[in-house]
């Protein structure tokens, strides 16, 4: 009865949005305000609805002002850059950099040559001698809209930092270097838009809506009678009719009409999922294998790549007998098998398959790092999270009540025994981390930022975390960067545009002052980043710069 009253007030708080943001946005806004509910623990439901109304209506307002500034905002950089005499390493070349000047014009690399530049009249110069030059780095799984321990409607308590977030996410994204992300699941296009026409952005690649079961992950998060507006293409099981709801009409949820509304959308991959459930969640329905043939089929038919997310052995080896493209996570339950002194031997068929068949791997070790971080006491005193992080949520982040998430997972168990309990998952992931990158596995550089509501993964900062703890687990340093450039730009399509220093790519760029092929650490060494011919640095996309 109360779960009903909390609706109708939202239905009202709706109502009132959608009158002062015009008629036309009505539906999207209804869409945009359920979306989010996906991630909230039951409890959250209850917050105060007017509250909740009061705070939307001023999101929505300030979002429409960062709208109208940055489109009035014009980039006052130069048609014309040389970049002097930098080591460059593009990954299409097995060489550790070689010493070229680099030519940027509008948006395009337009010249990469070893002999200096005869003509600089009518061009900027940036000196880069002794620095190294790489392509813009890629993450290929991120989540830009997630608030890290704000889910909604605890947005409507705490306008300002939402606001503040939001905002800091795409340049907190280019302070790290990652010039082009890729959204896995969009529940409603408006954010991503009003990022996308921020002055300063990497560029934002979407999946679309992905496509989970009826009821199944990660829709069950959201009350029964909002999962089908929430993920529109959610998919009819020809294995489970039964559980397809008679209100919706099925052929409209068909792999290939779920293919055709991504494409249409603009997106470039189809996300699906093969979870039983955790946490609270168990038993959760599957897809069968004729549902994910068929979304193979449907995708292979639109040439693009099919991400599943699966974290088990069960859900990798039906990920694999199935014939997707990419696994979005690594390999960290190996249930029912124990994980002992050395991998079980079912583990490893399954990771010779996946070299076997050269299946993207996106190891997403921070998904579990960075739930450990959350019982780490020293973790909010980094100096780098106030590169990313707005000072007004890094101070909420400190409080009692942005601990509510650390709790919930606890439930009462201590620090030690939390922290204990995510390093042997984290111990799996990276032993089958070592274990691909031993066999040359194709892996694909995506950090599933950020991963729930932990605040341990935080934008930007986390894929340098990711970064270092594959290198720990045993990726090569060259594996790494083709991980988070070229092969990242082939496995989504997008390697006519972006992935190497080569005349006629985007100028997607970075400066480092240490070469990322003798230690990871150079990627925390950045001087410059072009995004679209558009010179940035870092010092000016850090959060208290804003
Ligand atoms: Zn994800």
């Amino acid at each position: 009865m109360r779960r009903r009253a909390f609706w109708m007030h939202i239905a009202v708080a709706l109502a009132s949005i959608g009158v002062g943001a015009g008629a036309a946005h009505f539906s999207s806004t209804v869409r945009h305000i359920i979306s989010a509910l996906w991630d909230l623990p039951g409890r959250i439901w209850r917050a105060d609805v007017r509250v909740l109304g009061r705070a939307l209506r001023a999101i929505g307002v300030r979002f429409l002002g960062v709208l109208f500034l940055s489109t009035a905002i014009a980039s006052a950089d130069p048609a014309k850059t040389w970049i002097v005499g930098a080591t460059v390493i593009s990954p299409e070349r097995p060489d550790s950099g070689q010493v070229l000047h680099v030519l940027i014009d509008g948006d395009r690399i337009a010249a990469v040559t070893p002999t200096a530049p005869a003509d600089i009249a009518e061009a900027a110069v940036v000196h880069a001698e002794g620095r190294y030059l790489i392509p813009g780095l890629m993450d290929s799984h991120v989540h830009l809209t997630g608030i890290p321990a704000i889910p909604y409607p605890m947005r409507a308590q705490h306008p300002d930092l939402v606001e503040a977030y939001l905002r800091q996410v795409p340049r907190s994204f280019l302070r790290y270097g990652y010039t082009t992300v890729v959204d896995l699941i969009v529940t409603d296009p408006r954010p991503l838009q009003t990022m996308r026409a921020a002055p300063t952005h990497p560029d934002i690649y979407d999946c679309g809506g992905a496509l989970p079961v009826p009821n199944g992950y990660p829709s069950q998060n959201a009350p029964t009678e909002y999962r089908f507006r929430l993920f529109p293409n959610t998919v009819v099981d020809p294995a489970h009719t039964e559980t397809f709801p008679a209100s919706e009409d099925p052929t409209a949820h068909t792999p290939r009409a779920a293919v055709e509304r991504i494409l249409k959308g603009g997106g470039i991959c189809v996300k699906t999922f093969f979870e039983r459930g955790f946490g609270r969640d168990r038993n959760l329905p599957v897809p069968s294998a004729d549902l994910m043939r068929e979304i193979v089929a449907a995708a292979a038919a639109a040439r693009v790549p099919v991400l599943l997310h699966a974290t088990s052995l069960e859900a990798q080896t039906f990920g694999l007998e199935s014939g997707i493209s990419i696994f979005a996570h690594g390999l960290w339950n190996w249930s029912p098998y124990a994980g002992g002194e050395s991998m079980p031997a079912e583990v490893q068929a399954v990771l010779d398959r996946v070299v076997e068949h050269s299946i993207g791997y996106q190891a997403t070790l921070q998904v579990i790092a960075g739930l450990q971080l959350l019982y780490d006491p020293g973790y909010l005193d980094r100096p780098d999270i106030r590169r990313v992080i707005p000072p007004a949520l890094l101070t909420w982040y400190r409080s009692d009540e942005a601990q509510w998430y650390k709790r919930d997972l606890a439930q009462g168990a201590p620090d030690t025994v939390m922290w204990e309990r995510y390093g042997a998952a984290l111990q799996r992931g990276s032993r089958v981390v070592k274990y691909l990158a031993q066999h040359h596995a194709r892996f694909l550089f995506g950090t599933d930022t950020p991963s729930g509501l932990t605040i341990g993964n935080l934008p930007g900062l986390n894929g340098y975390l990711e970064m270092q703890r594959l290198v720990d687990a045993g990726v090569g340093l060259r594996q790494l960067l083709e991980a988070a450039t070229l092969s990242n730009a082939k496995a989504f399509g997008l390697d006519g545009q972006i992935g190497t220093v080569q005349p006629g790519k985007r100028a997607n760029l970075v400066l480092l002052g240490s070469s990322p092929l003798e230690s990871v650490q150079a990627y925390d060494s950045i001087q410059a980043i072009w995004v679209g011919g558009q010179h940035l640095l870092p010092g000016d996309l850090e959060a208290d710069r804003q």
